[in-house]
């Protein structure tokens, strides 16, 4: 039994019916996919590229290429963007049935470590199982001073549902959601002020390549401004009266059309009766696992967001493989897998492994050898050379630990830095592979020969001998 049908949960049944399994899955929405398929991943890459296409117009004057004015029609907007959802959840629906893995529409709760009740539009059903995986996944957080039940104050759902296009918007939160939901309505033409705790943006990537991000959204947005907290909000007529402080302590007053909070994610473990399980949990409500996915409970596993770490799609999707192959009996687990995170702003912002500020923190002995965009011939030609891509190398073997890249593309060509970590490739394994011309995937070769010194689009003071 799969409990919850996001990508980790239809990922898992799907792949325990195609092992031969019996499989029932588990879901309370009427579509499956999930949060990722139909209030994250999926909606908001489409509002990005279609606000996107606005901005894009905008910058392209220079190139003798003027366009008017865009007209928004929202009604259209978003009938486009639920055909994009409706169209895979139905693919997810018709491979589930494909497959012979049986749907069940409904709220389960776990009434024993081998029983789950579920709360059906028809009414109750029981259902017992040999094993279960839990993949209920998380929901937007949203902290008491902004739970005002003010449809204004938004979390990301709503967001995603672009009722208007507000003058005033601020964002709370300058996470990757934050950023990237921010960066849509800046582009359809609100005034985005962004406000965040800590010192930066997107923390967890390295500031070399938070860099042109930030300096994109500084032109795109209103205001970002760093630590800084919220510390009131409260309804003023059509408005939201926010009081916001920063280092200096001094509070400020604001008003503002809607408000976004992106302030992280919390797990949805409530009312699931996992008191009724040896499921355990941690102080943060994440169902603790091992490598191999398996909880404190025999008959129990927990996948994806519920099971904490990084909160991301292929994630919950890779360890949705791993449960299943727990399951069966094969010696599978999460240690040493590679998990690519990515920033869908503009630009791109994407890594895999260590970053240069992990490894210098574990003491690694590393290089970092970068290429800059501005000497990539196919930067040039799209008028986009504020990327960069990196490498962290570990000195004594040569081995790439770490890929980051930030540049328009950067989600797709960071696979190929999965593929070499994954691969234990070297430096020189990238340097001599042939890339073709002219991409953006010859900086990944760029910068592989720019270790050695040898780049030849960059110059620098020969660093490696041959
Ligand atoms: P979920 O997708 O949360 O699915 C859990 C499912 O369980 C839900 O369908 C829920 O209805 C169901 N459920 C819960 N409780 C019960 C119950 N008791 N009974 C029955 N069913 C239940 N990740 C990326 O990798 N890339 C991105 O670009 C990206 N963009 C995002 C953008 C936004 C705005 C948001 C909010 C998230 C984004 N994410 C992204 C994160 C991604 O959506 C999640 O990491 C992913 O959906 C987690 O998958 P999951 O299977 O663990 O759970």
């Amino acid at each position: 039994m799969v409990l919850g049908a996001g990508p980790g949960g239809y990922a898992a049944a799907f792949y325990a019916a195609d092992l031969g399994k019996k499989v029932l899955l588990v879901e309370q929405e009427k579509n499956l996919g999930g949060v990722c398929l139909n209030c994250g991943c999926i909606p908001s890459k489409a509002l990005l590229h279609a606000s996107g296409m606005i901005r894009e117009a905008k910058e392209s004057a220079h190139r003798g290429v003027s366009f008017g004015p865009p007209a928004l029609d929202l009604d259209k907007l978003r009938a486009w963007k639920n055909s994009v959802v409706d169209k895979l959840a139905g693919g997810v629906s018709f491979l589930a049935k494909k497959r012979g893995v049986q749907v069940l529409r409904g709220r389960g709760y776990f009434e024993a470590s081998r029983s789950l009740r579920v709360e059906t539009p028809e009414g109750q059903q029981f259902v017992v199982f040999d094993k279960a995986i839990v993949a209920v996944g998380s929901k937007a957080a949203l902290p008491k001073v902004f739970d005002l039940g003010n449809p204004r104050i938004m979390t990301s759902t709503e967001a995603l549902e672009v009722a208007e296009i507000p003058e005033d918007l601020l964002v709370v939160g300058g996470g990757y959601i934050g950023m990237e939901l921010g960066s849509v309505y800046a582009n359809f033409g609100s005034n985005v002020v962004v406000v965040e705790a800590l010192p930066t943006i997107l923390s967890g990537a390295d500031p070399d390549l938070v860099r042109p991000v930030l300096q994109s959204a500084r032109k795109n947005f209103r205001e970002l401004r760093f630590n800084t907290k919220v510390t009131q909000m409260s309804t003023k007529g059509k408005k939201i009266r926010v009081l916001t402080q920063g280092a200096d302590k001094v509070e400020k007053e604001e008003f503002f059309d809607q408000v976004l909070v992106s302030v992280g994610r919390v797990p949805r473990h409530h009312d699931l009766g996992l008191e009724n399980t040896d499921v355990q949990m941690d102080e943060r409500g994440f169902i603790k696992v091992n490598d191999r996915q398996q909880t404190s409970d025999p008959a129990i596993l927990a996948i994806g967001d519920i099971a904490g770490g990084v909160l991301l799609a292929h994630k919950a999707t890779k360890e949705a493989r791993i449960a299943v192959e727990s399951i069966v009996g094969q010696p599978s687990t999460s240690t040493g897998v590679i998990i690519p995170a990515v920033v869908f702003t503009d630009p791109e912002l994407a890594w895999c492994g260590l970053t240069e500020a992990e490894a210098r923190a574990k003491g690694l002995e590393i290089d970092v050898a970068k290429f800059p965009w501005g000497a990539s011939g196919r930067a040039l030609t799209f008028d986009r050379t504020d990327g960069i891509t990196k490498l962290v190398v570990d000195l004594a073997t040569e081995r790439v630990i770490g890929v980051g890249i930030v540049g328009p593309g950067a989600g797709e060509l960071i696979a190929e830095g999965v593929l070499a970590l994954e691969m234990g490739a070297t430096v020189r394994d990238l340097a001599e592979s042939v890339h073709p011309h002219p991409t953006l995937s010859e900086t990944l070769m760029e910068a592989a020969e720019a270790f050695y010194g040898v780049s030849t689009h960059t110059f620098s003071p020969k660093k490696r001998e041959e």
